[in-house]
């Protein structure tokens, strides 16, 4: 079911979320919901706390920007034989980080009309729980990788504005009063609650 989607100003975007336990009989209900949430919103990931629940579970969806942008952009944002993946990730942790990293415009749900350069490692060895509730341990790169690192970033309380510096921050001071308002246009239902 669709959700409202939770802006900025709202206190469940700023605290770590808690791992969910797996026997939860919220757990297939949360992931559905995040699915049609983000799909509504045309976004590219959402995470629990971004529709009210503290727990850390997000889905992110690589393959539809991988098939949306032009073969030459491919080769910035994805490794070879790498296609984009849509995935489901329950109770995360990071485990490794690449030395490399590459910087990359990113969007937010939660922060309507904000467009920000982020710097992240080029590549992420994560563990996480599946959607069959099977444990893994992958890497991933990339585009994926930046999703990933967006969403646990939501996971531990992090937006994207705490990416940037305290002069962009004053400069965007109304517009992040006004979206903390809900006085924002957006095509998706938002809970300023
Ligand atoms: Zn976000």
């Amino acid at each position: 079911m669709i959700q409202p989607i939770f802006v900025y100003g709202q206190h469940i975007l700023e605290q770590p979320c808690t791992d969910i336990q797996l026997e939860s009989p919220q757990l297939q209900n949360l992931v559905n919901n995040l699915w049609d949430t983000m799909r509504n919103a045309q976004g590219c990931g959402l995470s629990a706390p971004q529709i009210g629940l503290p727990y850390n579970v997000f889905v992110i969806d690589s393959q539809n920007a991988f098939q949306a942008i032009g073969k030459g952009f491919r080769k910035r944002y994805f490794d070879a034989e790498d296609k984009g993946i849509q995935g489901i990730f329950i109770n995360p942790q990071l485990l490794e980080v690449s030395s490399k990293m590459w910087k990359a415009e990113e969007g937010c749900l939660s922060l309507p009309s904000l467009i920000k350069g982020v710097s992240r490692p080029w590549q992420i060895k994560i563990s996480y729980y599946n959607e069959q509730l099977e444990y893994r341990i992958q890497e991933f790169s990339g585009l994926t990788a930046r999703m990933i690192l967006h969403e646990l970033d939501h996971t531990n309380g992090i937006l994207l504005i705490n990416h940037m510096g305290l002069l962009i921050k004053k400069y965007l001071y109304f517009k992040l009063k006004s979206i903390k308002k809900g006085r924002v246009k957006v095509s998706y239902p938002i809970s300023t609650r």
